[in-house]
């Protein structure tokens, strides 16, 4: 089967399973686990951070970048469409006590920098505290521009707001700008990086910041539930996501820009190929389709689809690019 649904879906290599079961392990909430640490430090050195911390999710890593930045009463601006505002359950809210304050996303991706100045309260008891400045990048599948960036983080620190990253696919942005992540995460405060998308890790992300932000992210982790024992069995897959699947995006891209070139001529899908910037094509369904129908159809034929008005197709590296080619060629077939 060859699933577009996400990246998330992707398979450990075999590497990955092989350095798992081999790998050297400790009792992580103790601060034992060599692999665990590994990782930590080399994530760190990486994306040039102080600190990181392996954590059992991306959400995870988000909700405990959220509670150590803001205090109960504080509130963070972020997207509308921002994964740690509509896709994480309210938990920076339900847990941490803190307000989200979301702003339109335009076209690109960005938060308009006029609207977030706009936005910040000023000190008055009547308002929440605006503490957090969190964008995402890449966003719907597209990549903030490094500028863009630049002029970001020069507002948060006029301001006097932190900024983090919701840096899920930071990978990817990175790849498609031709940069290392560190060149994108220099911009931030903290970032949150998913190891089990594109990077093919089973489990995990961190979260990088300086020491201070990591010692009460680490607190918070622990009374989340996040504390894992002998993780290094996890860490091992996430240490080889770093070194061995980031440069390999790039084909995950070609394969996202060949398949919107495909489906260029399925008559019954709207998609703008100058929209795919990394991994991910947006298609609308056009009027009258059954497309819970065509994902049925599909699914018999080995490819599984979200089905919906608006469509969203994930490149990863379980298919390659003669997959590509056959679920165009599918796509293209009456039901
Ligand atoms: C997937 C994702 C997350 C959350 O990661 P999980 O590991 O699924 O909790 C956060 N932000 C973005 C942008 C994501 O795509």
């Amino acid at each position: 089967m060859l699933d577009f649904r996400s990246d998330t879906v992707t398979q450990p290599t075999e590497a990955m399973r092989l350095a798992m079961s081999r790998a050297e392990v400790g009792d992580d909430v103790y601060g034992d686990d060599p692999t665990v640490n590994r990782l930590q430090d080399m994530a760190a050195e990486m994306l040039g951070f102080d600190a990181a911390l392996f954590t059992a999710s991306g959400t995870q890593a988000n909700l405990l970048a959220l509670m150590s930045h803001c205090e109960r009463g504080d509130e963070y601006i972020c997207g509308q469409e921002a994964h740690n505002y509509r896709f994480e359950g309210g938990g920076a809210a339900v847990l941490g006590s803190i307000q989200p304050q979301p702003l339109a996303n335009q076209a690109d991706g960005t938060i308009a920098l006029e609207a977030i100045s706009a936005a910040i309260k000023p000190d008055d008891i009547h308002f929440a505290r605006t503490r957090l400045l969190s964008l995402e990048n890449t966003i719907g599948g597209k990549v903030l521009p490094l500028d863009y960036l630049a002029r970001a983080q020069a507002l948060a620190f006029d301001k006097g707001l932190k900024i983090h990253l919701d840096g899920a696919r930071l990978a990817n942005a990175a790849v498609a700008c031709g940069v290392d992540m560190a060149r994108i995460a220099g911009h931030f405060d903290s970032v949150s990086l998913c190891l089990s998308k594109g990077l093919a890790a089973p489990v995990g992300s961190l979260l990088l910041g300086d020491e201070r932000l990591i010692n009460k992210a680490k607190r918070w982790r622990k009374m989340l539930g996040g504390g894992m024992r002998q993780a290094g069995v996890l860490a091992a897959a996430g240490i080889l996501a770093l070194t061995e699947q980031v440069e390999r995006l790039e084909e995950d891209h070609a394969n996202a820009r060949l398949l919107a070139e495909l489906l260029g001529d399925v008559d019954w899908l709207s998609l703008d190929i100058n929209q795919v910037q990394t991994n991910m094509v947006f298609a609308s369904v056009n009027e009258g389709v059954d497309i819970q129908a065509k994902a049925r159809s599909l699914r018999e034929q080995g490819f599984i689809i979200s089905p919906g008005k608006q469509l969203r197709f994930v490149t990863h590296k379980d298919i390659n690019s003669d997959g590509i080619r056959r679920f165009a060629a599918a796509l293209k077939a009456p039901v």
